[in-house]
């Protein structure tokens, strides 16, 4: 690695350049063939062995994913904020082009965007912000994209969501989240930002920094409206969260049951109910503290019997070892929901598993319908909203998995 100017040259292995060249945007360290003098979240051009030019990448001093492409041009420092601006500019196009029926959606989905290392979410007049790598955190590039974010997107405030595992991970100084604009004492020392956000017609509460995520799923909105379309009669919703699905289904069905562990989602998720009760049409909604696990089993056990049941458990397999295991767990609440479904009843089935590929996903339905002794249909193959856009060369874009099938009558 030698330094032109002031960007830094890396060479990287064979393997690394095949990748690059088709349209895949990650150098891991043990592509480089030589350490980086380059400084944490810097720019760094990279070529193949031989010395051709492959693009221009953010480097990690920290991460395992070395060097992300940022561009398959040469990039100066002086030319990255102008680029940054595009990116953004046609990462907000495109939202305007497909995102429908709601005030929430992720603006910015980091390589998906070609801003690798960057999340940007909207809900209503609140924007927040996720920095998952080096660069981001850089104060001239963070500038650029917090007076894009101000004049672009004109919210009431941009709060940063902060996790504290990925500043660990990137050898990032800790930082507190909160409100970063308006930039003012009392903004930064005020209660946090609270909204309204709509998907679907549906109301839900923002808080800022509380939850998971940014603070909802916002690429399940469009398979919120799919559940609905399905679904009738007796409703469960394992693993609700907030009541996104769940609510949902309060439109179409007579009775939901939806359950959680987490106590805090189910309070909300009680909140979000009374926002909507003019919405609703369910003679009974009912939200139950539990392991998901343990009630799918007490329940087949006891004989109960659903029209409608969503399955949207957090992601099973964080690493390519742990895939195994998560089938086995996905198989084993699938095949208990597909006991319960009376006859011609619906499953809406999730994993957020990038490391569970969909063929895995469908394969374990396969199995899980077999040992179930039921004939299965499959009604829709699903994804994640556009706003969350899956680039085919990133395969690691594509996450979201959402199935539903029909039990024969
Ligand atoms: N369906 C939700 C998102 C679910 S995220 C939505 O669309 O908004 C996964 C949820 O599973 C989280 O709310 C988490 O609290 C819950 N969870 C995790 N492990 C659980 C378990 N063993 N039993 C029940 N809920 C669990």
């Amino acid at each position: 690695m030698a330094k032109t100017g002031q960007v830094s040259t890396a060479k990287v292995d064979w393997r690394a350049a095949a990748r690059l060249r088709k349209g895949h945007v990650w150098v891991y360290r043990s592509d480089l063939l030589k350490a980086p003098p380059a400084d944490p979240g810097s720019l760094v051009l990279l070529e193949d062995e031989r010395g051709k030019r492959l693009g221009t990448a953010l480097y990690s001093s920290a991460s395992v994913i070395a060097l992300r492409l940022i561009s398959s041009d040469a990039v100066t420092e002086e030319k990255l904020p102008a680029l940054v601006r595009a990116r953004l500019e046609a990462a907000r196009a495109y939202r305007e082009q497909v995102v429908r029926e709601s005030d929430a959606f992720r603006v910015v989905f980091s390589e998906a965007d070609a801003l690798p290392g960057l999340i940007i979410d909207r809900y209503n007049d609140v924007v927040a912000f996720q920095v998952l790598t080096q660069a981001w955190d850089r104060a001239g590039l963070r500038g650029v994209v917090l007076d894009w974010m101000a004049d672009a997107l004109k919210p009431r405030a941009i709060v940063e969501r902060v996790d504290a595992r990925i500043r660990q991970l990137e050898k990032l100084p800790p930082r507190e989240g909160g409100v970063v604009w308006p930039n003012s004492p009392a903004a930064a020392a005020g209660a946090p930002p609270r909204t309204v956000f709509h998907m679907n017609n549906l109301a839900f509460e923002y808080v800022a920094g509380e939850g998971q995520k940014t603070g909802a799923f916002l690429d399940q909105r469009e398979n919120y409206a799919a559940a609905e379309r399905h679904s009738r009669g007796e409703a469960l919703d394992v693993f609700c969260y907030q009541g996104g699905f769940a609510l949902h289904l309060g439109r179409r069905c007579e009775h939901v049951t939806a359950v959680d562990s987490s106590r805090p989602a189910l309070e909300a998720a009680e909140r979000n109910e009374k926002l909507n009760a003019g919405a609703l049409r369910v003679k009974e909604m009912e939200w139950i503290e539990a392991n998901a696990f343990d009630l799918l089993k007490d329940y087949a056990r006891a004989g109960k019997s659903y029209d409608t049941i969503v399955l949207d458990p957090p992601a099973f397999a964080r690493n390519l070892k742990s895939v195994p295991r998560a089938l086995r767990g996905y198989k084993e609440i699938n095949l208990r929901a597909l006991k319960m479904l009376r006859p011609g009843g619906v499953l809406v089935t999730c994993s957020c598993s990038h490391h569970v590929s969909e063929s895995d996903f469908l394969h374990m339905l396969t199995s899980a319908a077999e040992d179930a002794r039921r004939r299965v249909c499959l009604l829709e193959h699903r994804g994640a909203a556009p706003d969350h856009p899956s680039i085919l060369q990133v395969p690691e874009t594509s996450y979201l998995k959402c199935v539903v099938v029909a039990v024969s009558r």
